[in-house]
Order: C-alpha cells, then sequence, then structure tokens
C-alpha cells in the first residue's frame, strides 16, 4: 500500500477520474475518484491530496467533505475560475488578450451589446456550460431583446473571426516551475471537441507567447498541478477563449504522444513529485468519439489506442476517444484513413481535416 501522501482523492468520477487512476497505477499513486452525487462521505486520510475533475460541483455533504479536505488543492481557485465573470476579469487583470466581453445586466439591451461588442455577440453562461452548451447567439439585424434567463446569469462576448482553435497545456509544481505541452490544435464541430493534433511544427513560434500567458496565469493563482487555455489563434495572436482547472480533453493526445501524460503530471505536481519537460514521441492525432457505439475493429490499427469511457451512449455524449500517435506523419494520416470506414460518415470532414493539416505540416 502506497503511503498515504501518495493518496489523491478526486472529487468527480467521470472519464477524467478514471485516466488519473489509470495514471497512478505506474507510480503507485492510489487514485480515489468520488462520484459527484455520492451519498456517504468519503473517509479521506489527512495527509491525502484532493483535487476535482471538473470546477463546478453541486453542495453535498460528500462534495463539501471533500472540497473542505486541507490538502483540497488549489482550493481558492475554482471559484474564481468555474464564473466566466471572474475568470475574465483575472484575464483582464493579468493585461492577457481574450475575446472582448462584458457583464449581462439588468441594464443590458441587445443594442447596447451590439454597440459595444460588434454585430455577432455570443452569451455565454457564467457557470456549468460545457461542450457548447450554455451559448446563445444573438445576431444582428435578427436579436432584438436579451431572452431573460441570460440576465446576471451570463456574460457577453464578440464573435471572434479565428484562424483556428488552439490550447494549451501546462503544469505547476509546488515550487512553482512550470512545464508545458506542445500546444494543441483543435477541431470543435458544435461546440464540442472533436480532435486534436500535436505537436505540430508550424504552431511552434507561438508556443512562447503561449506560455507568457499561462504561465501568468499559473503564478497569479499559485497554482499546483495541470491547468489548460483554450485559445484561439487571430493571425499570429492568440487570445485566451476560457481556462480549465485540470486535466483537460485537449491534452488527451499527450497518453500516448509523451513520456508523461498530462494525468501523470498532474498527479505527480500535486503529491509533490519531480516533473520533468515533456518529451513527445512523434505526431499524434486525438479523435473523440461522440454519441457513437463502441466498434472493436477500431483496435485492429496498430497505432489506435482506444480509450473507452464506459458511459451510455447518448448524441452528443463523449463516450472515448482514440489517441493515434506516429514517429512519420505520414503514418498517422494513413491510420486516420484506416479509421475513417470504422466511423459514421459525419466523422469523414473530421478526419480530412486531420489529414489537411498533417500534409500542411509536410510541405
Ligand atoms: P468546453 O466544452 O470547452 O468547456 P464550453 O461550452 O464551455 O466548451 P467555450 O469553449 O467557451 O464553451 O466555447 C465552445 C466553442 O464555441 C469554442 O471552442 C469555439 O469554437 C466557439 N466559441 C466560443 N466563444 C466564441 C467566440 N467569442 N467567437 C466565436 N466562436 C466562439
Ligand atoms: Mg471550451
Amino acid at each position: 500500500m502506497a503511503n498515504a501522501n501518495h493518496q489523491v482523492w478526486v472529487l468527480g468520477a467521470g472519464q477524467l477520474g478514471a485516466m488519473m487512476r489509470h495514471a497512478g497505477m505506474p507510480l503507485a499513486i492510489e487514485v480515489y475518484p468520488v462520484p459527484l452525487d455520492s451519498d456517504t462521505i468519503p473517509a479521506v486520510p489527512p495527509n491525502a491530496v484532493v483535487t476535482p475533475e471538473i470546477e463546478h460541483w453541486p453542495q453535498t455533504p460528500a462534495n463539501q467533505a471533500l472540497a473542505n479536505h486541507p490538502n483540497f488543492m488549489n482550493a481558492h481557485v475554482f471559484d474564481r475560475l468555474a464564473d466566466r465573470l471572474t475568470q475574465k476579469q483575472l484575464i483582464d487583470h493579468l493585461n492577457l488578450a481574450t475575446a472582448p466581453w462584458c457583464n449581462v445586466t439588468t441594464e443590458s439591451t441587445a443594442d447596447n451589446l451590439f454597440a459595444l461588442l460588434g454585430d455577432r455577440v455570443l452569451l455565454k453562461r457564467r457557470r456549468g456550460g460545457y461542450d457548447g452548451r450554455g451559448q446563445h447567439w444573438l445576431k444582428q439585424p435578427h436579436a432584438t431583446t436579451i431572452p431573460d434567463a441570460w440576465i446576471g446569469e451570463g456574460i457577453a462576448e464578440a464573435a471572434i473571426d479565428f484562424n483556428e482553435e488552439l490550447s494549451l497545456v501546462g503544469v505547476r509544481d509546488r515550487n512553482g516551475q512550470h512545464y508545458f505541452y506542445p500546444l494543441t490544435l483543435n477541431l470543435h464541430t458544435d461546440g464540442i471537441l472533436t480532435a486534436s493534433l500535436a505537436p505540430l511544427a508550424r504552431l511552434t513560434p507561438l508556443q512562447a507567447q503561449a506560455e507568457c500567458m499561462l504561465g501568468a496565469l499559473l503564478d497569479e493563482l499559485d497554482y499546483i498541478g495541470v491547468m489548460a487555455m483554450e485559445c484561439f489563434r487571430v493571425g499570429d495572436k492568440l487570445l485566451i477563449n476560457e481556462l480549465a482547472p485540470r486535466v483537460h480533453n485537449s491534452g488527451h493526445w499527450t497518453q500516448a504522444g509523451t513520456a508523461c501524460s498530462q494525468f501523470e503530471s498532474h498527479l505527480r505536481a500535486v503529491t509533490g513529485l519531480p516533473l520533468a519537460p515533456p518529451k513527445t514521441r512523434g505526431l499524434t492525432a486525438m479523435v473523440n468519439l461522440v454519441g457513437i457505439d463502441r466498434n472493436n475493429q477500431w483496435l485492429a490499427i496498430p497505432e489506435a489506442a482506444l480509450y473507452w469511457y464506459g458511459k451510455e451512449v447518448r448524441p452528443g455524449r463523449k463516450v472515448g476517444h482514440i489517441n493515434l500517435c506516429g514517429t512519420d506523419p505520414e503514418q498517422v494520416s494513413k491510420a486516420l484513413e484506416d479509421l475513417k470506414p470504422l466511423l459514421p460518415e459525419h466523422y469523414d470532414a473530421i478526419i480530412q481535416w486531420a489529414q489537411t493539416q498533417i500534409a500542411a505540416g509536410r510541405q
């Protein structure tokens, strides 16, 4: 049995907690994910560490017991980042670039949002939105009013005509040292992440800019562990879209593509183990499995590493992902081609996107 300070209890027991548990095994870090709806107060030893897999949770006795544990890591951070209003205020406070925004209050009208933010305005729920849920577009000339449900509950953002979406996953240890994975290129389909690629040589010139932004945030928050920063690239400038104080879907490629995944990095950081600069193993494509049934034929593709979450399949629900890693990008492109007939037809565009990006990187 590992020493109790190598016990990590996770608030939440979805796929992120499960993947942390998996990542803890080689290091004999015992990871105990606790379902958000648990009605049993967990018996967490005093010197164990607690970390959430999600930034907001129902205020049940079990969740409160976890969140009030003396070793609940980054306890002061979640309220601040789980609310888009205070998250945006933090980003502004550090003078970091982000999509122009304002708070939606009883004083707000559609006209003054358009005047401030332009003809297309995206309302976002302050709390609880994910996978593009919790968004509402106001577009001139059709929208004339802000729906009541958004007053006091949302922020408004200018529509960004971005070139592409990137994310940076970083980790900060107990001594304040940062480590960053290479920037990830992400494809979102209907607000849901569907594919990621990393590393890509053409993104290297943006790496320092991204590290500087996320590094400033990690330091300001005196944060320990993994945090993800989602960005829009507009020309050679990055704008922060949002922050996730946890392991993140756009970092799943690190399971196959690096020697130490984002899950292991997070565990090492929160338990005080040494970290090392991430080493990549080649190019990795991550394809999210969204609302589709499992097909064991995926496993016949030599590059394919399948993570199946064991959840009930529902439309729009992330039920697994496949990592395809290769030292030769051509090999990854070929593996994607092999995967294509094993996925529903609407994945053709996603595979095509990934293959086009890979081909562009080879020119
Ligand atoms: P997640 O599942 O990552 O938590 P989310 O639903 O919380 O997502 P965002 O990441 O803010 O919300 O938005 C989801 C997607 O919507 C973005 O990845 C992007 O494609 C699009 N989007 C968000 N904000 C803007 C914007 N200001 N302009 C244009 N598109 C946007
Ligand atoms: Mg997002």
